[in-house]
């Protein structure tokens, strides 16, 4: 290995090693008390592996809060015994189904990945299911983006539909914008799907409530 990639690794774990450091001196036994027996988190987040999503965005305390699993193309088939893990034994109340602008594993799936080793393409394949048959090539990446998403949460909505028929769990499909592709600031989190039913992409919460509460009456039905 080349000295400088090594100098890089070093740095990197110094940086890891003092922020670990920094975090144990900063919180008390008092703060990892509540969690320690067990966890007891209130949403399972489906998200992309992808770098430059990561929690902080739009949760300012994560620990015992939410139940992360992550893939390339936020696909419950390939993760399905981590997602009916926070669903149907930890007990989420909502199960967040988040794509993002620029994801690679879409692109991919879109532009052809035949070349990819056979592991990456096992888990692109499951694309399939989501974004087959390709329609027009005029639409945009984002179109597909928000395409996997939407059919991630039909994916949910069938495996979960006894929780949701209840009311017991709520399946949100969100878009994260940290390009600002949208138009509405770069980092924005877009609600996009409420219990399978496509909304205009959704990013405050007056708006977002006033969806919830038709989709409870529609429960209630
Ligand atoms: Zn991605």
């Amino acid at each position: 290995m080349d000295q400088a990639n090594l100098m890089d690794q070093a740095n990197l774990l110094k940086e890891v090693i003092l922020h670990n450091d920094s975090f144990v001196k900063s919180h008390s036994h008092k703060d990892f008390e509540p969690y320690i027996p067990k966890q007891d988190p209130c949403i399972t987040l489906l998200t992309c592996s992808d770098s430059r999503v990561q929690l902080e965005a739009f949760f300012p305390e994560s620990i015992n809060k939410v139940f992360v699993v992550r893939n390339i193309g936020n696909q419950i088939l390939t993760n399905r015994g981590s997602v009916d893990y926070g669903v149907l034994c930890l007990n989420t109340p909502i199960l967040m189904i988040l794509g993002h602008v620029d994801c690679g594993a879409i692109k991919a799936f879109m532009s052809g990945y035949s070349h990819t080793n056979l592991n990456i393409c096992a888990e692109l394949n499951h694309l399939h299911l989501s974004l087959s048959p390709k329609e027009s090539k005029e639409n945009s990446l984002l179109f597909y983006i928000e395409k996997n998403i939407h059919s991630q949460v039909e994916i949910a909505l069938e495996m979960y539909s006894e929780k949701i028929d209840k009311g017991e769990l709520l399946v949100l499909g969100a878009l994260y914008d940290f390009a600002n592709q949208c138009g509405q600031g770069y980092g924005r989190l877009f609600i996009i799907n409420i219990n399978g039913k496509v909304v205009p992409k959704i990013r405050d919460y007056e708006t977002l409530s006033k969806f919830l509460k038709e989709e409870s009456k529609n429960d209630k039905k």
